[in-house]
């Protein structure tokens, strides 16, 4: 009980925030409970984490709510699961105490460690273990300053435990999560609301490309959409990349091109390794009156499916054009899923689209610079046999927005992976997608629509 005791002397206080079901969003209730602890009354973790039921467990480093005095970001420098179907237990070596929240999310089910920013530096492969009540787990930024871990549980669990363990002596501080077995109805009574999901809205507020409208700059608009990115590392086709990494190389790549042009002007969605959720991304194309939205991806099959090359671009559809388009569409919709973001509270920009005549034109333009593209991409590299699909990819909801889905290739090729992984590609792609840009602008400008409507020029000119 060594650790325990220690922990006792140290961390004194745990709040608990008890969150009502179906609490304002945005609004967390304030604190109902504060449990201050005396180490000669206990040597145990707190009793006050317990409490049920709570939607989310507050835990600080500090009895005034601070993670403790001065130091950047902590380190995980390992994690590890015990325990078995009944009760399992998580924890997490950290080079220092942090303050952290852990709160349980249905369809599917998971639980939720939020935390400040914190390196991780154990291997990856660790998080793949399944053990007990958790069939995998995997961690990440998940915003600006904020680190997540996400839980997939393949049960109804409840948070019993939740609590930091202080530095003492050569053993490092600890962050320790007992997760025990529960029924349905138990899970879904403390199941974190949106808001408590979303981290509150600073996730969202840290990012400068929801900068909007720069008055008086008659350049259009191009929002370059890298995908994935922090806790989400999207596929790797089982080798040592990540999806999130090559796809925000090419970003840049494709953004310095285009700025060179001294024709547009580029925003981002994400221009470091962090998660930025779909209906962001969405959110980003419209607030920016984007002219243009390229989102950027890369595929993999898994090796039962075959082998498979090449580029692919994909627009968005009510019904998917194959079977290959729908199963891609599935899997790069899980984003928001994997980093542990509700689903049920987007906006009506992302959930339901109007198929209105706006759509439509939409829709067309995107068709229009989806074969643009195609055609470009060919002079520079392989593109797939048949590399015109389309899906309903949320990311391309932006209906006052044309929007492509690029898929630069298959990690799960080796060809591809080595062209993808390589500077030369790299700039060979950037500069056909800027080609296939240009194409699409001056088109568009002169008046010639795949309506065969006159169309307008794009924003801002
Ligand atoms: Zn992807």
């Amino acid at each position: 009980m060594r650790r325990g005791v220690a922990f006792c002397r140290v961390l004194c206080a745990v709040s608990v925030l008890l969150l009502a079901p179906g609490s304002a969003l945005g609004q967390a209730q304030p604190p109902v409970q504060s449990a201050a602890h005396d180490a000669s009354q206990s040597s145990g973790p707190p009793a006050g984490a317990l409490a049920q039921p709570a939607a989310a467990l507050h835990v600080s480093a500090r009895p005034d709510g601070s993670a403790g005095a001065g130091q950047g970001g902590a380190r995980a420098i390992d994690a590890r699961l015990a325990g078995d179907q009944q009760r399992t237990r998580l924890i997490i070596d950290l080079s220092r105490s942090v303050e952290f929240r852990a709160f349980t999310l249905a369809n599917p089910y998971r639980v939720i460690l939020d935390l400040p920013d914190v390196t991780f530096t154990f291997e990856t492969r660790k998080a793949l273990t399944r053990r007990g009540l958790v069939a995998a787990y995997r961690y990440g930024t998940f915003a600006p300053g904020k680190s997540r871990m996400v839980l997939d549980v393949a049960e109804p669990v409840a948070i019993d435990k939740a609590f930091i363990l202080d530095p003492v002596d050569d053993q490092p501080a600890r962050l320790v999560l007992d997760l025990v077995k529960t029924d349905a109805a138990s899970f879904a009574s403390t199941v974190a609301t949106a808001a408590e999901a979303r981290g509150a809205p600073s996730a969202i507020a840290g990012h400068d490309a929801t900068l909007t409208e720069t008055p008086g700059d008659p350049r259009a608009v191009i929002v370059l959409d890298p995908g994935h990115g922090g806790i989400d590392s999207g596929t790797t086709g089982a080798s040592t990349f990540a999806e999130k990494n090559i796809v925000l190389e090419v970003a840049f790549a494709l953004k310095a091109k285009l700025e060179q042009s001294g024709r547009y002007r580029v925003v981002m969605t994400r221009s470091s390794d962090t998660f930025v959720a779909l209906g962001e991304r969405v959110r980003i194309a419209r607030n920016n009156r984007a002219a243009l939205f390229v989102s950027i991806h890369a595929d993999a099959l898994a090796s039962t499916d075959g082998q498979a090359r090449g580029a692919s671009v994909y627009t968005l559809s009510d019904t998917a054009s194959d079977s290959e388009a729908a199963r891609l569409a599935e899997s790069e919709n899980k984003a928001d899923l994997i980093a542990g973001v509700d689903l049920s509270e987007e906006s009506d920009e992302v959930a339901g689209i109007l198929f209105d005549l706006a759509h439509r034109e939409t829709k067309n333009f995107s068709a229009l610079f989806a074969r643009t593209l195609v055609g470009a991409m060919k002079n520079a590299g392989k593109v797939h046999k048949s590399p015109l699909k389309s899906a309903g990819f949320r990311v391309l909801k932006a209906h006052d927005v044309p929007s492509v889905l690029v898929e630069l290739g298959y990690m799960s090729s080796r060809e591809d992976l080595k062209l993808m992984t390589s500077d030369a590609w790299r700039g060979k792609v950037a500069g056909a997608m800027t080609d296939a840009i240009d194409d699409f602008f001056a088109t568009r400008a002169a008046g010639v629509g795949v309506t065969g409507s006159i169309v307008q020029a794009p924003a801002g000119k």
